[in-house]
């Protein structure tokens, strides 16, 4: 794969380069993840914020995380579309949403989370490393 990857929300107002590979890909299955997807997990590459380079103007959103951390949202307020997550304790580190990436072959989970609140038609893949809450 060639970086730097682009990277944009549905709408196209929110952009971002991505300047290296992520330091690890997981999928998570928690209900929160299930109600941000849509879906029955959401996959999160964790970066460095350092290779990340974003444009346009985005909205904020935080919750309380199960580790007493804050789960904190950046997203489009033209379409919604989840950009990355983060921790304010830790801005250095930033969880990319990476279904935005022009090419998405990175999207390769080699680590599931919170299996315990996974939908049960959903097989977790040989070879990865399971977690039954938060890893
Ligand atoms: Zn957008
Ligand atoms: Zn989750």
């Amino acid at each position: 794969m060639k970086y730097p990857i682009k990277g944009s929300c549905q709408c196209g107002q929110v952009s971002y380069e991505l300047l290296e590979p992520p330091q690890m890909v997981v999928a998570c299955h928690c209900r929160e993840c299930q109600k941000l997807s849509t879906s029955a997990f959401s996959i999160t590459a964790m970066v460095d914020a350092k290779s990340v380079v974003f444009s346009g103007e985005m909205a904020h959103w935080q919750r309380p995380a199960e580790s007493g951390n804050v789960s904190a949202a950046k997203f489009c307020p033209g379409c919604g579309n989840r950009i990355y997550h983060y921790n304010p304790d830790q801005p250095d580190q930033i969880k990319l949403k990476p279904s935005n990436l022009s090419d998405t072959r990175l999207i390769q989970p080699v680590a599931h989370a919170w299996v315990s609140e996974k939908q049960d038609w959903f097989e977790i893949p040989a070879g990865v490393k399971v977690f039954d809450k938060q890893p």
